[in-house]
């Protein structure tokens, strides 16, 4: 392998194209697409236009006249095939957090006297945050049970009220065995919440045929929505109907027109809604979703795939020597779209890294991360970043920046 070999497979590259679709700053090797996905050139005249024409123009009229009030199930429709859900099985409000919440505390509080509640330990740290805050809010029947991830499949049990995983770990981007555990939680009637914040858009998922009835996922990451957008909630058509919303606000009632008094749940997927949704990060939501137009997650897979062991090959070869040790499985079919280091010095790289217009990102202890993203990148961009990073290995550049203090965003 060469540069120009890199040079060569990015012209004969199916995704070559759809790099024009964003807006990237030419001097910058991105690799952090998997914390904030790069900007779609249509969401700014879109986002402009939803501000000067819709509200500024059209003012409140345009809640119906530009479907405003319908924007979350449209976004949620242009999210289902990505991830092999169906139309109107997904919505788009609030955040991941939020979504876990509402899903989470209301199996939580249908279930029927089980108490264990299942999540990994090492998890992203919101999800088993706020499983703690709902069992405490539920009087404290339940009882969160942190799993090793190679133990999750035995923890499953008839005393477990609730699994919630996350299927690409944001640290390695392992990835759990979807349909495997989800077989199991089904065949003991113990729902399983699927967190899909790194998968979406990512890796291909396939939610219906593999039985999953229920998935929250983040569209700032993957799915290129913009800083804050909001996230996705899917429920299942089968398990919709016996679904009872604890956030019980107006956008979820049945009639929300009708100003009544009393709240009855909508019997769709507007159960997960809450409030009014966010207008304009919706449309950065849409705009997201259209740069995945006339892909095939299959094609995007392939590439990503191509990518990483690219750069597992790369760094085999030019970073082992350094101490740059791989952290994400080497077995593809385990690995998400992501390639992560563990170094002692990571931080300092990392930040080394950025002050040379390569950016990666930095997860403690020790983890170096390059999230993958085939829509905008490039073989010769991998062979660049592990050109630089062995570069600044071997003079040991990366030493100036050591430092105990960490800055607040990582
Ligand atoms: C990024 C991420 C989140 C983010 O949650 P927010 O509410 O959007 O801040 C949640 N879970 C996982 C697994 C993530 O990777």
């Amino acid at each position: 392998m060469d540069r120009d070999k890199c040079l060569r497979l990015d012209q004969n590259c199916a995704l070559t194209h759809t790099r024009d679709r964003f807006a990237l700053p030419e001097e910058v090797l991105y690799f952090d697409g998997n914390s904030l996905g790069a900007l779609p050139k249509t969401t700014t005249t879109d986002v402009t236009k939803a501000i000067e024409q819709e509200w500024g123009e059209g003012l409140i009229k345009s809640w119906l006249d530009a479907d405003w009030f319908f924007l979350s199930a449209e976004a949620g429709d242009a999210i289902a095939p990505l991830i092999g859900a169906s139309a109107g099985e997904v919505t788009v409000s609030d955040s991941t957090s939020i979504n876990i919440f509402k899903l989470a505390a209301a199996l939580l509080r249908q279930n029927d006297g089980r108490s264990k509640v299942i999540t990994e330990r090492g998890n992203f740290p919101t999800d088993a945050y706020i499983l703690e805050g709902i069992i405490d809010l539920l009087d404290k029947d339940h009882e969160l049970h942190l799993a090793e991830p190679e133990h999750i499949m035995d923890s499953i049990d008839d005393q477990t009220a609730l699994v919630l995983l996350t299927h690409t770990n944001y640290r390695t981007g392992a990835m759990h065995d979807m349909a495997g555990i989800t077989a199991k939680c089904n065949s003991q009637n113990v729902p399983v919440i699927w967190d899909l914040c790194h998968s979406a858009g990512a890796v291909p998922l396939a939610l219906n045929e593999w039985g999953v009835d229920y998935a929250v996922g983040c569209t700032y990451k993957f799915l290129n929505s913009g800083p804050g957008a909001p996230a996705f909630s899917y429920v299942s058509q089968a398990a919709i109907k016996n679904f009872k919303p604890v956030v019980t606000g107006w956008f979820s009632h049945r009639n929300q027109f009708g100003f009544e008094d009393g709240y009855q749940a909508s019997d769709s997927i507007n159960k997960c809604l809450v409030g009014s949704p966010q207008i304009l990060s919706l449309r950065g939501v849409l705009n997201g979703i259209k740069s995945f137009d006339n892909v095939s997650m299959l094609d995007l897979r392939d590439k990503s795939v191509a990518l990483a062991e690219l750069f597992i090959e790369l760094a085999d070869e030019k970073l082992a020597k350094f101490g740059l040790e791989l952290a994400s499985p080497r077995e593809t079919a385990q690995r998400g779209s992501q390639v992560s280091f563990n170094h002692p010095a990571a931080y300092a790289i990392c930040k080394t890294l950025i002050d040379r217009n390569v950016i990666p990102d930095f997860r403690e202890p020790n983890i170096l991360r390059f999230g993958i993203t085939p829509l905008y990148m490039r073989y010769v961009d991998v062979w660049d970043v592990v050109e630089i990073i062995g570069n600044i290995m071997a003079d040991s550049a990366w030493q100036k920046f050591t430092s105990d203090v960490k800055e607040a965003v990582t």
